[in-house]
């Protein structure tokens, strides 16, 4: 397959992080016979100092150009964000890119690792077996509607509309169960149809959309139950598919699931396959330049280009199985480096080394990939004589 990427690392990690990603991508297109073209273009910050602003039409042109775009990190330090070069930066950036191709879901995985459970905020017996998927509808409800600030009864009052229209609803329960298929074909839709109009209409369009996806097992969850689900019991879920305002919110809580940033990664997607992946933590400034950046949720933004822009399932598998693997073995970066206090405080968690910097924890990640790859390949040699 040969597929061509816009690259826009960005500023403070985004560089670093993403230069170990493309390490990862080159590995699995020399395994697996693939060629990812890619241009990189300047954007936020990196790209201020260029052409004095955030989001050059150059760049825009790179992105419309390509089959998917590989984002790192926008914006400066948080004590400087009046400088002309930070001001407004991640708005006049990221936001502008996501408003200009209007991506119409995010989909947004948790999961737990087992040699990191100890890292959630959450019991380790909790959090246990933890491997979720949300996608959130991006196009309606509140964010779009009418936004007014008026008087009332001689008192300051203000007014958010919420619409959804049907095709809004179809594209986010297309994308959900296009997910579910490839994962373990179980669909929750979460939704507040017992009071709102617009959430009537989502339960019944999506439930609709299911009659398309018969292997796939829908249920349905309202939206407060499915925020207490998610702190008691969240292992129960596979994918969720909800609107913008409860995705917004749902799928932060579940962010916080494995206890650090550095290791979820996100998705935005068109209803033609055309994505934006990104980590869904900022630029890092406290840590930039220093090359011990946690790279895993840039390189899981990789698996996940490749799965939903491209339909390489097993290539996006062996990243994710590779990640897993030298976490097993032990390879921390700093921010996951803890010591496990369910093994009965200040003993480090089953084989974990020091911790490891950037490139080094990429290495990790390439040795298992390498092995992965081989006994697949041994596998399917074995299996064809
Ligand atoms: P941040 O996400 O950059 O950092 C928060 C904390 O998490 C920091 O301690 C940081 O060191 C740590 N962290 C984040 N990613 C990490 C990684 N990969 N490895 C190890 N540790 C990691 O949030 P912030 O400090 O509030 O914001 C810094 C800048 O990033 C701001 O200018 C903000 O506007 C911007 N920002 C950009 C995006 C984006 O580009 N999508 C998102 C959020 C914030």
């Amino acid at each position: 397959m040969k597929r061509k990427i816009a690259v826009l690392p960005g500023d403070g990690i985004g560089p670093e992080v993403m230069t170990e990603a493309l390490r990862v991508l080159d590995a699995v297109a020399d395994a697996y016979g693939h060629e990812f073209p890619r241009k990189q273009a300047l954007v936020g910050g990196a790209a201020f100092e260029e052409f004095g602003c955030h989001m050059p039409i150059t760049t825009l042109e790179t992105c419309r150009d390509s089959s998917a775009i590989l984002f790192g990190s926008v914006g400066g330090p948080v004590n400087a964000m009046n400088e002309p070069k930070w001001k407004d930066c991640e708005r006049n950036s990221i936001l502008a890119l996501r408003k200009h191709f209007h991506f119409s879901s995010n989909l947004r995985p948790a999961k737990i690792y087992p040699s990191l459970k100890h890292l959630s905020p959450l019991k380790p017996e909790v959090v246990e077996g933890v491997d979720l998927l949300i996608v959130r509808e991006l196009l309606g409800d509140c964010y779009f509607g009418k936004h007014e600030e008026f008087e009332k009864n001689s008192e300051r009052a203000a007014l958010d509309e919420s619409e959804y229209t049907e095709s809004q609803v179809k594209a986010a329960a297309h994308a959900a169960f296009q997910a579910a298929r490839k994962r373990s074909k179980r669909l929750c839709s979460v939704d507040k149809a017992n009071v709102l109009t617009t959430s009537r209409l989502w339960r019944a369009v999506v439930h609709e959309v299911a009659k398309e996806y018969p292997d796939v097992e829908l249920s349905d969850m309202l939206v407060d139950n499915c925020a207490m689900q998610l702190i008691m019991n969240p292992a129960q879920f596979d994918v969720i598919v909800t609107t913008n305002m409860f995705g917004d919110i749902l799928s932060d809580a579940a962010a916080a699931l494995p206890g650090s940033l550095g290791l979820v990664a996100s998705a935005s997607l068109t209803g033609d396959g055309f994505g934006l992946y990104e980590p869904p933590g900022g630029s890092a400034q406290d840590i930039a330049g220093k090359g011990v950046a946690n790279p895993i949720a840039q390189i899981l933004s990789v698996a996940l280009m490749l799965r939903h822009s491209f339909d390489l399932e097993q290539e996006a598998t062996a990243i994710e199985a590779a990640v897993e693997t030298a976490l097993s073995r032990g390879y921390r970066t700093a921010d996951i480096w803890k010591k496990d206090e369910t093994a009965g405080g200040n003993v480090p968690s089953q084989n974990q080394k020091a911790p490891v910097g950037t490139s080094r924890m990429t290495d990790a990640i390439l040795a298992a990939l390498a092995e992965h790859v081989e006994k697949n390949a041994r596998q399917l040699t074995a299996a064809s004589t």
